[in-house]
């Protein structure tokens, strides 16, 4: 078996394509299935500039979603997740849409430190003026909040922080392993997120070094791209198939109805890379 299970589509006015484009690209690359999984709305016009509304989302992508699902029934299983931030404050709205919502699985990303988004381009100075061993160690403190806070099923991308090439001065295992407790400890996944090597650290998400850690605490792996392009869909697969099983006992976590099963993972073969769309 193998899934894309993070992608996006234009409603979050930073990626390219309409859903189905998605579709049709891991439908071509042999995928078992794909997820969507746009970014949550959020309420109060919390960083409205990336993502739609909640009236789009009830409007427009659930609706989307379930259609496609419909139509390519046979050919691909479409699975609909969400991409949730996980900010303090905001876990009751967060909680309350989740629970309105047939989600199939959730994934859980720490896109922001306080009011810093620390994975925008646009604020990436700040980086400039802080302690970077701090922003680490706040980055991996908001990590294990998330994984505490029950709404999610996966953790997106567990070491973004380190998008922008930005690197520790201290050794962090010990702070990695309390992370990957924490995670292991609330029974959820991480996933391997390919979308790091697309980024200027031109790196997995997460590190080799976090997945030995991921790995040793027991820790469970599932899989996505994070494609904002269509063409992005099961982007560097191999490498990542490559990891799981190194560090996944080669298993990945699928999920119906927010229901986890462990599966083999499959591998992505050259017959079925040659049938691309
Ligand atoms: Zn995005
Ligand atoms: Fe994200
Ligand atoms: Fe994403
Ligand atoms: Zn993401």
């Amino acid at each position: 078996m193998i899934v894309d299970y993070h992608t996006h589509t234009s409603l979050c006015k930073h990626a390219q394509g309409d859903a189905e484009e998605y579709i049709l690209r891991a439908i071509g690359l042999g995928l078992d299935e794909i997820g969507c999984s746009e970014h949550i709305p959020m309420p109060g016009g919390f960083d409205e500039k990336h993502r739609m509304s909640l009236e789009q989302y009830q409007a427009v992508y659930a609706p989307r979603v379930t259609e496609l699902r419909d139509k390519y029934r046979g050919r691909i299983t479409v699975r609909r997740g969400i991409e949730a931030d996980f900010f303090p404050g905001t876990e009751a709205w967060v909680r309350g849409f989740i629970r309105e919502n047939d989600f199939d699985y959730v994934i859980g990303s720490v896109h922001f430190l306080g009011s810093w988004g620390f994975d925008d381009m646009v604020f990436v100075h700040n980086f400039e003026n802080r302690d970077i061993d701090e922003v680490y160690e706040k980055y991996f403190e908001a990590v294990r909040q998330s994984a505490r806070s029950g709404l999610f099923d996966i953790i997106a991308h567990c070491d973004l922080v380190k998008k922008f090439g930005h690197r520790p001065k201290r050794d962090l295992t010990e702070n990695i392993r309390e992370t990957m407790k924490e995670v292991r400890k609330n029974n959820i996944c991480i996933e391997i997120n390919t979308s790091g090597l697309r980024k200027p650290v031109k790196e997995m998400y997460p590190s080799e070094a976090i997945l030995k850690i991921a790995h040793e605490t027991g820790v469970l792996l599932t899989l996505g791209s994070d494609a904002h392009d269509p063409g992005d869909v099961g982007a560097d697969f191999p490498k990542a198939i490559e990891l799981i099983e190194r560090y996944g006992n080669g298993r990945i976590s699928v999920f119906v109805g927010r229901e986890r099963s462990e599966v083999p993972v499959s591998k992505l073969t050259a017959g079925k890379a040659l049938r691309r769309a």
